[in-house]
């Protein structure tokens, strides 16, 4: 993300991330990520967490987070048992 903004780690970690319980987070701004505008406005140096949706690991925690993710993404099978995306997934 730095080099993609063209800053240094110390200027992007104070212009743009939070860092809490020792996660960085992007900043929040008017209830969204700092770099949402119109979509990511950051895509090519996008995080590492985002760049792996659709396939986020709290799919594997509870089976609601993955009907919430079916519904958003057009690309998972909307008929697959939670179980078998699970073990596809892991
Ligand atoms: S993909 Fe990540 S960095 Fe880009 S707007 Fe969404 S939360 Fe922010």
């Amino acid at each position: 993300m730095a080099e993609y903004l063209g800053l240094t780690e110390e200027e992007t970690s104070a212009r743009y991330w939070r860092v809490k319980d020792g996660c960085v987070q992007m900043k929040i701004v008017d209830g969204h990520c700092v770099f949402y505008k119109d979509g990511c406005s950051v895509h090519q140096g996008r995080p590492w967490r985002c760049a792996q949706w659709p396939l986020h690991p709290s799919i594997l925690i509870d089976p609601v987070n993955l009907e919430t993710i079916q519904e958003s993404c057009p690309g998972i099978d909307r008929n697959i048992s939670y179980q078998e995306f699970c073990r596809i997934f892991e």
